[in-house]
């Protein structure tokens, strides 16, 4: 993997594609965790008396009125509170002004320029990985950095586009994230996968995946009733994905002893937080009754199965975590996790939020936090972002 430290960035013009998609509400920044995760690389750039050019994405334009609600113009601000240092907020994303700016800046000095989306207002110039803006933004600097690992499973001008033309190399965000992710090509066993989440039409990638390298699968969450459905059992008016019954009849008879599902689960009448619940096992579920989170009986049968694991990745909360009572057994199974010290990777935004809310998240051996890229790094797809750099 070739990253920043491989490169020279002595007074060379480095451009950052950094991941600055923060939550802004009224041009105040509500959590600038992600601004705070780009220091590291940016700071060992003014380390090396290197000219720094940011770049970042925030939000969809799609029309002039997404423009100034996507403006990242207060972003400029936080960072330089946080860098202490002068940051250069350029308000286009090309043009004389820019090159300008560019041309007469000195060593570890900083610019960011506005919001690489708003180069999608007409003909999606940056999503659709527009030839000319690529180079165009690559003809602005001397090596190009990816540290955005959000956006690396898509192809973008401000990412694909620039590392076509310009000697490119990884972040230090990226670098964690890719090589807590790489062991996945080679996991030491047991290796166990959790998945839960609402559908198994949106895991069909990952347990085909990792179905042949995993020792278990454990499947919780929404999606567990499809696989209930196609064991034949009755599962109420819980969550049902029904073109995708025969897909989980398929893996049952493929791989009987791989694949463990719930046992007993926490039921109720309705889909709320205020309805007291009970558990039942499997085989009592009622036509009228919905499963909102698996029981206890499973969540022993989980540990049980972790117990001894080399690697667990996990993905999807094993209930509707949003309601108080039915976080419960993801809480405790990530607790379970920590106390024991089990080498455990979580992937994708629910199960990263549910372990920031049980107050584990930093630790857990990785908590991956690319939403979509890390989940179709599950899948084992090639990301454009990382081929472009390979
Ligand atoms: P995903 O994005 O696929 O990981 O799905 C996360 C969502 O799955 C969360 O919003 C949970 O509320 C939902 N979920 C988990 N368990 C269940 C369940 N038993 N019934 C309905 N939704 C669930």
């Amino acid at each position: 993997m070739k990253t920043i430290k491989d490169m020279d960035l002595t007074n060379k013009k480095v451009i950052i594609r950094c991941d600055f998609n923060v939550p802004i509400k009224d041009g105040i920044i509500k959590d600038d965790t992600r601004i705070k995760a780009a220091l590291p690389t940016i700071q060992y750039c003014i380390d090396k008396n290197a000219k720094i050019i940011l770049l970042s994405h925030l939000g969809r334009i799609k029309e002039q009125s997404d423009l100034e609600k996507n403006n990242l113009k207060p972003i400029a601000k936080r960072l330089e509170e946080l860098i202490n240092k002068k940051v250069k907020f350029i308000d286009k994303t090309r043009g004389k002004e820019l090159e300008n700016a560019i041309d007469t800046m000195k060593n570890q000095e900083i610019i960011l320029i506005q919001n690489t989306r708003y180069e999608d207002l007409e003909g999606k110039k940056e999503s659709s990985n527009d030839e000319e803006l690529g180079k165009y933004w690559a003809s602005l600097g001397d090596i190009f950095i990816n540290d955005a690992f959000g956006t690396i499973h898509r192809a973008h001008a401000s990412n694909v586009g620039i590392a076509t033309y310009l000697p490119s190399a990884f972040g230090f965000l990226i670098e964690k994230e890719l090589t807590a992710l790489n062991i996945l090509e080679n996991p030491d066993h047991p290796f166990v996968v959790i998945l839960g989440g609402a559908k198994v039409a949106d895991k069909i990638g990952v347990i085909e995946n990792l179905v042949t390298k995993a020792d278990k699968i454990l499947i919780g969450g929404g999606m567990a009733f499809t696989f209930l459905k196609a064991e034949g059992y009755e599962i109420g008016t819980s969550l049902l994905d029904k073109e995708n019954i025969e897909f989980c009849t398929t893996m049952l008879k493929k791989y009987p002893n791989k694949i463990i599902l719930p046992v007993d689960i926490a039921i109720a009448n309705e889909y709320s937080n205020n309805e007291p619940y009970r558990t039942k096992d499997i085989n009592e579920i009622e036509y009228n009754e919905m499963g909102l989170d698996i029981g206890p009986k499973t969540e022993k049968l989980f540990k049980e199965n972790i117990k001894d694991a080399k690697l667990v990745i996990w993905n999807g909360p094993l209930g509707v975590y949003e309601f108080e009572q039915y976080k419960q057994a993801t809480h405790h199974l990530l607790n379970y996790i920590v106390e024991n010290k089990i080498k455990t990777i979580l992937g994708g935004g629910d199960i990263v939020a549910a372990a920031t809310d049980a107050k584990v998240k930093d630790k857990v051996y990785h908590a991956s936090t690319g939403g979509g890229a890390t989940l179709e790094y599950l899948e084992g797809k090639k990301l454009p972002g990382i081929e472009a750099i390979k």
